[in-house]
């Protein structure tokens, strides 16, 4: 009706292809409303991670429109999808310099105490501080085990305050243990957020709305 809320992510009749005779996505609609956590599933290859480069107005679909929030996803200026949307995705992409400018990526609208909560948020502070250094410590490879950096993702994507969250099979790679705390992680993480994630088991444990893709 007319007094229904604007939909937080909205595709309506979507067709995509990276090349124009092969299309990927074919008439693709749906709706996820603000603070929804949705799961989207679908075979290898279906089409999961390209809905994600749309909603992030990488690419812009031949047919139908992609919107977030009522806006035509690729129209939309960088410095505002950057306030909308922050990713985890599964590998964690290490920029040079230190702990905190992993969080920030150096950013100037995120303070020192904007990335503290964020490591917080994602369990991640008490390691960061117990170092020499804490947060100025030269972030090296060795630095953290393999479900640290993942928690550095998480802490990273959510620096921004952005009000949605993508995770795209974010927990593939991770043993049992960890896994746990970053189900954590991802709890706190998307709490009071519009949280869309690819299938993975983990996510899948959370429950949340299961969007079939292809
Ligand atoms: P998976 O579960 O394996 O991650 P997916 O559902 O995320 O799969 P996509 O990565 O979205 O699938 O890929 C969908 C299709 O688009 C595949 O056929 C893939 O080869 C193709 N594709 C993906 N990225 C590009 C690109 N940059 N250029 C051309 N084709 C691409
Ligand atoms: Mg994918």
């Amino acid at each position: 009706g007319t007094d229904s809320p604007v939909a937080c992510i909205s595709l309506e009749d979507v067709s995509f292809g990276y090349e124009e005779e092969k299309m990927v996505l074919e008439h693709l609609s749906f709706e996820i409303k603000t603070g929804e956590q949705v799961t989207m599933t679908g075979r290898t290859g279906a089409g999961k991670s390209t809905v994600f480069k749309l909603l992030l107005g990488l690419y812009r679909p031949q047919k139908g429109c992609v919107k977030i929030y009522g806006q035509d996803a690729y129209l939309l200026p960088d410095s505002i999808r950057r306030c909308l949307f922050g990713c985890v995705e599964q590998s964690f992409k290490r920029v040079p310099g230190t702990v905190l400018e992993q969080i920030t990526l150096s950013d100037p609208m995120i303070s020192r105490e904007d990335a503290v909560e964020a490591a917080k948020l994602a369990g991640l502070h008490e390691v960061i501080a117990g170092m020499e250094q804490g947060y100025d410590t030269p972030c090296t490879d060795a630095l953290f085990s393999q479900g640290q950096w993942q928690l550095l993702s998480i802490a990273r994507a959510v620096a921004a305050k952005p009000s949605i969250l993508l995770l795209d099979e974010i927990t593939a790679n991770l043993d049992v243990g960890t896994e746990q705390e970053v189900l954590y992680a991802l709890r706190r993480a998307g709490e009071n957020r519009t949280v869309v994630s690819i299938s993975h088991r983990l996510y899948e444990k959370m429950g949340g709305r299961e969007l079939v893709i292809g």
